[in-house]
Parts: structure tokens; C-alpha cells; sequence
């Protein structure tokens, strides 16, 4: 055995079965974004985190033996910003699919797996609606479109993904946890770190969970064609 299968089997114990994939076959799917990197490298194991505990232990881990990591939630980025690097183990949130809509506060508490476009239809069963519309919105998900800022048509008139997001959990690379923002629009104390993490992709840390402002669902759309003689 190598030192690096030692330190990768340290991981693969220290986590539930299933949760560490090191077969290159099944590795394969994790190594590159829609940005398709010809350079793509060859990661040592995918972890498949099921609860910010389970992102926490590998995050430690990594930190511990120095070890890259590189978060990845749906993998449909065009800048590949979650191209897997040699040596470096990559971390999906693809586990992690809870929400939780309070129609009351109009907000939601998601896991960063949920799609975007069913952040949509878990708000929409409460006549509630989250906005930010990336035309990617059936494929691409909420971990991502945070650590991206997504935004896609309806931004010109509600404003992109930083504008929905109230409060996140984040998992630090030295593995500790912290809550930033909160469940209001008024919880505005301190610096404002939630604007900072939005947009970060996921070079200051994972997102475990986000609180998201939902509004009012929209009466329904029509479109308008309107020609004019002149410029
Ligand atoms: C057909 C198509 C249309 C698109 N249209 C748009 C558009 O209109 N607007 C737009 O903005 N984008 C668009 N995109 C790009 C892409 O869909 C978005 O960037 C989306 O937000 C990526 O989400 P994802 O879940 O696929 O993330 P991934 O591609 O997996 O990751 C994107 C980035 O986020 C980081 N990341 C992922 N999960 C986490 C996490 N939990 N914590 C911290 N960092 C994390 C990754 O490291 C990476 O840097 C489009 C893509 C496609 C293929």
C-alpha cells in the first residue's frame, strides 16, 4: 500500500459505506463540468456527503494531509469550476436534498442538491415563487447556482441569486461550520460575509444549507412582440 491509499482508506473508514467512491470507473463522472476541460485531472476519491457532519470530516481530513478539494454540486458550470485536480478529492453535496418552506416568512431552508427548478415547485405548492431563473434551471443546482450567482432573464427585473439568499451554513476548509445571514431580510448585523460567500465558487467554502426569500407567485405571463419604424 501506498502512503496516499493509507490516507485515503483513513477517509473511506471514517465515513459511511458508499459515501467515498475510489473506483476511477465511477470517478470518471466527477472529473469534469460542461466546460468538458480536456486537462481535467484525476481525482484520488469523490466523497459523497450526506450531512454537513460528513462534509466537515472531509474537509478535515484534507486539510490534515494537504489535500485539494474541489466542491461540486450538478457539474453543469461552463467555466469549469469543478474540474477535478490530480491528487485532490472532490465533494458533492449530490446527497443532500431536504427543503423546508415556511409559507408564513415566505422562505425556504434547502440542502445545496435541490434543483433549482424544484426550489421552484416546492415554493409554487404554496403560491410562492424563487426567481433567479439560469437557463439551466431544470439541470443545475441551488450549491451551485450560490457559489456561481446565477442569474438568467428574469434578473433584469428581480435581481440574481445573491438577492434571494438570506442565510447560508458554510463548512470552513479547516472544517468548522458557520452560520451567516439569517431567516430575515432585516438580520443585517455584522459584515455583510452571506454577499461575500454568494458568488465564491466554493473557494472560501462548501454550502451546506441556504435560506432562500421566496415572493408572491406572478400572475401568468404573456409575451409581446413590438416593432417601431425607427431605432
Ligand atoms: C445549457 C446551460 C445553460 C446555462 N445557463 C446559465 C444561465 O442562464 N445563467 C447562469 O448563471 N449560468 C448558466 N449556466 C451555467 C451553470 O448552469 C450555472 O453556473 C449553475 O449555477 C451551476 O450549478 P451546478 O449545480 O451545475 O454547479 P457545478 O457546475 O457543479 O459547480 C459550479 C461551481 O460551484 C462550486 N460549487 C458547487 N457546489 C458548491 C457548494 N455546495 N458549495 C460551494 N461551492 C460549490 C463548484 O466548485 C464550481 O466552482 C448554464 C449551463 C448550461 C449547461
Amino acid at each position: 500500500m501506498t502512503v496516499k491509499d493509507v490516507t485515503i482508506a483513513e477517509l473511506v473508514d471514517t465515513l459511511p459505506a458508499g459515501v467515498v467512491v475510489t473506483d476511477p470507473d465511477l470517478l470518471e463522472k466527477y472529473r469534469r463540468d460542461r466546460a468538458a476541460d480536456p486537462l481535467a485531472g484525476q481525482p484520488l476519491a469523490a466523497v459523497r456527503a450526506e450531512s454537513t457532519e460528513h462534509v466537515q470530516i472531509a474537509v478535515r481530513w484534507a486539510a490534515r494531509h494537504r489535500v485539494a478539494v474541489v466542491p461540486r454540486e450538478a457539474g453543469t458550470g461552463l467555466s469549469g469550476g469543478s474540474t477535478a485536480v490530480t491528487g485532490g478529492i472532490v465533494l458533492s453535496t449530490e446527497r443532500m436534498r431536504a427543503i423546508r418552506v415556511d409559507p408564513l416568512t415566505r422562505m425556504a431552508v434547502v440542502q445545496p442538491d435541490l434543483l433549482n427548478a424544484e426550489v421552484k415547485a416546492a415554493a409554487a405548492v404554496h403560491g410562492l415563487w424563487y426567481p433567479p431563473d439560469p437557463s439551466s434551471f431544470e439541470i443545475c443546482s441551488i450549491g451551485g447556482n450560490i457559489a456561481t450567482n446565477a442569474g438568467g432573464l428574469c434578473c433584469v427585473k428581480y435581481g440574481v441569486t445573491t438577492d434571494y439568499v438570506l442565510g447560508l451554513e458554510v463548512v470552513l476548509a479547516d472544517g468548522r461550520t458557520v452560520r451567516l445571514g439569517g431567516q430575515r431580510l432585516k438580520d443585517v448585523a455584522g459584515l455583510s460575509l452571506t454577499k461575500l460567500f454568494v458568488g465564491s465558487e466554493g473557494t472560501l467554502g462548501i454550502v451546506t444549507e441556504a435560506t432562500l426569500r421566496l415572493i408572491p407567485a406572478q400572475p401568468p405571463s404573456s409575451t409581446l412582440v413590438a416593432t417601431f419604424p425607427t431605432t
